[in-house]
């Protein structure tokens, strides 16, 4: 029951970073409960679907309600074996996982992607030689040490911002109003070179977050099947615990980006932790793969202009969602469905909620979800993209690399030739940071062990918005560092029963 209390103290706080705003775009009154094919299509589904059958359904098949509220509209298709909409729930029971498909032998060539290295033998890491998982890495390590001389020398010039107190834009009340912090949670403000959007109408820059985790298999199943690529932005921790996933996301020509180590609210660390958490998740994703990335996206969309810049003196390229205004953010609020915040039919609303405002405006779009819980892979793979491959027009649906007209090369610095892409300075010396090898600041053993604990100061640490379900979003709060390394700890460690 330790979770039951993570999620009535410490996800509310998530949930409004993460969080819908309000958006109210009706673009189709529906009879959704009273569809004889929703019940057809919900009755007949199994009741878990480990692997999704990828070919978009036939007919408008619409799924009854779940939880408070129901569906306003009627989903152009769903997926067959989609697991019904009722079951995907906080508490749901777990389907099996899928493991990776293949393991890829160290040395295999990434044919797809010119002139890059040989993948590494990712069965050859060694936890000691990293920080513990779900925490901000110490700074005093020889790497994170090299890394800030890096920073120092690349000439980008880091603003004199102090951190942000926890709590987000209530507890911060000078920072929100500093025009010159430009602080996207607070206020929505975006530097000229961050990527929120694709430029052509129509294009969707399809992107998951916070995994690789244990049903992010189902995903690239269904993504294969279907012929779509994606944006996966990585925590590094979960890279460590999982990278036979992680190299199979970047075999199938999916972009691999950075989600920082420990997915803290950014804008409340010191530049050297800021480092730290970029930089060794850089690292894990090398050692993984033989590549590091180009991009990345700040847990919650926390950034300002002190994390963007020494973001960009690490070679990474600042990329959010859409945000169209206040009230119309591109988040589905995914995320949620596990700890109870919200429901599977809403998660749907806020979709067609998306998908109709993206038919409105002049250009694409990005919309923010998940790979790391099986209710936001079941709902992603059972209904939004059967829906969104059955659009009509058609949405042209790929990674932020591809919707931004740039080659896949671009999206890794070992590959990208800086003609379409220049990046920070201090990248390619990055790159070659050599590994760990005293093993001094890590165990290899916390798991398990820490993930009541951080659950525990979780709830210490929470605060409440207990509106967040309906989709109102007025607190703006950003999450307690520690909350969703619980999370994630929770799942990694096999504490995932408690959900139930
Ligand atoms: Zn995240």
């Amino acid at each position: 029951m330790k979770l039951a209390a993570l999620s009535a103290i410490a996800l509310p706080v998530l949930v409004s970073a993460h969080g819908i705003r309000d958006v109210h775009h009706a673009r189709q009154a529906s009879a959704a409960a009273s569809s004889p094919a929703a019940s057809a299509a919900t009755s007949s589904a199994p009741a878990a679907s480990a692997s999704g059958a990828a070919t978009a359904a036939t007919g408008a098949a619409t799924p009854a309600a779940s939880g408070p509220g129901s569906l306003t509209f009627t989903l152009s298709s769903t997926n067959p074996s989609a697991v019904p909409l009722t079951e995907i729930a906080s508490g749901m029971s777990s389907a099996p996982t899928v493991p990776a498909s293949t393991t890829f032998a160290a040395g295999s060539t990434p044919t797809f992607l010119p002139n890059a290295p040989p993948l590494p033998n990712a069965l050859s890491l060694n936890p000691a030689n990293y920080p513990p998982l779900d925490k901000t890495p110490p700074i005093d390590s020889p790497e994170v040490q090299q890394w800030i001389k890096e920073v120092n020398a690349s000439g980008i010039q880091i603003p004199d911002f102090s951190p942000t107190v926890a709590g987000g834009c209530p507890t911060n009340p000078d920072a929100v109003n500093d025009q010159s912090r430009c602080w996207w949670t607070c206020g929505g403000c975006a530097a000229a070179d961050d990527i929120e959007q694709c430029p052509d109408k129509m294009t969707w820059g399809l992107t998951y977050d916070d995994g690789p985790a244990l049903y992010t298999g189902e995903l690239l199943s269904y993504l294969d099947q279907a012929n779509l690529k994606a944006t996966f932005f990585v925590v590094g921790s979960r890279a460590l615990s999982y990278p036979a996933l992680l190299q199979e996301e970047y075999m199938a020509q999916h972009q691999i980006a950075v989600h920082t180590w420990s997915h803290p609210p950014m804008t409340t660390l010191s530049n050297e932790q800021i480092i730290a958490e970029l930089g060794w998740t850089k690292k894990i994703i090398k050692d993984v793969l033989g590549v590091t990335p180009t991009f990345w996206r700040p847990p919650y969309g926390d950034v300002d202009n002190r994390v963007r810049a020494i973001a960009k003196a690490m070679g990474l390229q600042t990329s959010i969602w859409t945000r169209i205004s206040a009230e119309a953010t591109f988040d589905t609020g995914d995320f949620d469905i596990a700890g109870g915040l919200t429901t599977s039919t809403q998660v749907l609303n806020n979709w067609e909620n998306i998908i109709g405002n993206a038919t409105t405006i002049d250009h694409g779009f990005i919309v923010l979800e998940h790979d790391l819980f099986q209710q936001t892979v079941d709902i992603a793979t059972g209904y939004i993209l059967p829906d969104a491959l059955a659009h009509q027009p058609p949405f042209k649906i790929e990674p932020i690399i591809s919707c931004l007209n740039k080659p896949l090369q671009d999206a890794y610095i070992e590959t990208n030739d800086n003609a379409s892409n220049p990046i920070g300075m201090s990248s390619a010396a990055s790159a070659g940071v050599p590994s760990a090898s005293d093993g001094a600041h890590t165990t290899s053993s916390q798991t398990g062990a820490s993930a009541t604990g951080s659950a525990s100061s979780a709830e210490a640490s929470g605060n409440s918005s207990g509106a967040s379900a309906n989709g109102n979003n007025s607190a703006m709060g950003i999450a307690a560092p520690s909350s969703m390394g619980a999370i994630a700890l929770a799942l990694v460690s096999g504490v995932v029963a408690l959900f139930m």
